[in-house]
């Protein structure tokens, strides 16, 4: 892969940041920078025909609904869907857990029963389920890692049981990096006929997603950690298992006939999509995942695991600098800790020099507990960096580490 040329389709590179030297991006874990062909994608829309979708005879709502059904087939694709009508729009990862625990979990959980999440969970995919069992007396089951950030799949197995209803389980963990074996989950979960959600917002930019090979019962990713705009996601679900449950809002755009004594709904998927949808936001993603099919998820995951084994080998050679976590498969994620330097003093040090890292809990507070630290700093990768970046990045290390010794 040209990574020259694929940066220069970012314009936000081309920017000198404040200090006046280049951006380095390695904040990829929390959002994706943008290119250009996504940001022209929501730009057209609004120029040229921005209208709403679904109502409209005039020609832009049509090519508003032609646009927002194409973006549609392309996440169906994307992530081997069986049918367009499995895959929802949201505002977010965050928004398709809490829309599947208040109407899917919620309503029948009770206080016999229980849910699983990890300890590595992002509070997104942690606090929906702790205060659905908190409201209803059910469960929480939380699968322990191991001291180098892998989850203990023994336990896990250990908590599977009659009375779980959901495994709501991350793909790769936005702190350590850590990959989970999902195959195994989903196998172990489906002997006890528990329902799976897979939280794949760090796994989208990393590899080929098929639902149907995964087996899983949902699976919901954000759009702007994939290159897309924000406040948009998908929620993946089964066909019958949407259908079963009641509209996660309800309005305009999901029914099909309404008196003052009853509403019939709409079919999937307009169902679940109460209201005007975010379709620039939904334009912009079927934007991005064109561009990462452009690239190819393979080249841009080889790429980024070469950045991350560089970056490995780098750290274990530098004292004084700790790496959390060395799970047995990991994404282009990497938690460390300078030491006796707080890790947000390290990210101010290395911002200075156009270093974009992230430094603090990244919504793992129960993580950052068994870690036994208040905050690590992250750096993540992205198809756009470079191995002098890494370089750039160690000599920031060993300046702050150094400094402040
Ligand atoms: N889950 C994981 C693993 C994440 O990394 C994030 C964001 O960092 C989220 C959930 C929440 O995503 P969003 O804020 O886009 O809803």
């Amino acid at each position: 892969m040209n990574v020259e040329a694929v940066k220069k389709q970012f314009p936000i590179f081309n920017k000198a940041n404040p200090a006046g030297n280049e951006l380095i991006y390695l904040d990829n874990a929390a959002t994706t920078q943008k290119p250009q062909v996504v940001i022209d994608a929501i730009a057209d829309y609004y120029a040229g025909y921005n209208s709403n979708v679904g109502r409209g005879s005039y020609w832009p709502a049509t090519a508003a609904t032609i646009a927002f059904k194409e973006a549609r087939n392309t996440v169906q694709d994307f992530i081997n869907a069986r049918t367009h009508k499995e895959c929802i729009f949201t505002s977010g990862t965050t928004d398709a857990i809490n829309k599947v625990a208040n109407n899917y979990l919620i309503p029948n959980l009770t206080s016999a029963d229980s849910v699983i999440v990890t300890e590595m969970e992002h509070h997104g995919n942690f606090v929906p389920w702790q205060q659905a069992c908190l409201s209803s007396g059910a469960k929480l089951k939380v699968i322990p890692l191991r001291d180098n950030g892998d989850l203990d799949y023994e336990a896990y197995e250990q908590l599977l049981d009659d009375s779980v209803r959901m495994v709501a389980v991350t793909a790769i963990s936005n702190a350590l990096g850590t990959k989970n074996d999902l195959k195994r989950i989903v196998e172990a979960a489906r002997a006890f006929n528990t329902a799976v959600l897979i939280d794949a917002a760090q796994l989208v930019t990393h590899e080929k997603i098929d639902v149907q090979q995964l087996d899983c019962d949902f699976l919901v990713f954000s759009g702007h950690k994939l290159f897309g705009p924000t406040g948009i996601g998908v929620l993946y679900g089964k066909e019958d298992l949407l259908e079963g449950i009641p509209p996660l809002s309800y309005g305009g755009g999901m029914v099909k006939q309404v008196t003052v004594e009853e509403t019939i709904f709409a079919d999937l998927p307009e169902k679940h999509e109460g209201g005007t949808s975010n379709i620039a936001g939904v334009i912009g993603l079927g934007a991005a995942i064109c561009f990462v099919n452009k690239l190819g998820l393979t080249a841009i995951h080889e790429h980024t695991k070469s950045l991350t084994d560089y970056t490995l080998v780098k750290l274990g050679d530098l004292d004084g600098v700790r790496i959390l976590g060395l799970p047995d498969e990991r994404a282009s994620v990497i938690s460390l800790a300078v030491e006796k330097v707080h890790p947000h003093d390290v990210a101010s040090f290395l911002s200075e020099r156009g270093i974009a890292i992230r430094a603090g809990h990244h919504c793992t507070h129960p993580l950052m507990k068994r870690l036994g630290v208040q905050g690590t700093c992250r750096v993540s990768f992205g198809i756009y960096n470079k191995p002098e970046e890494v370089d750039m990045l160690i000599e920031g290390l060993i300046e702050v580490r150094d400094f402040f010794a």
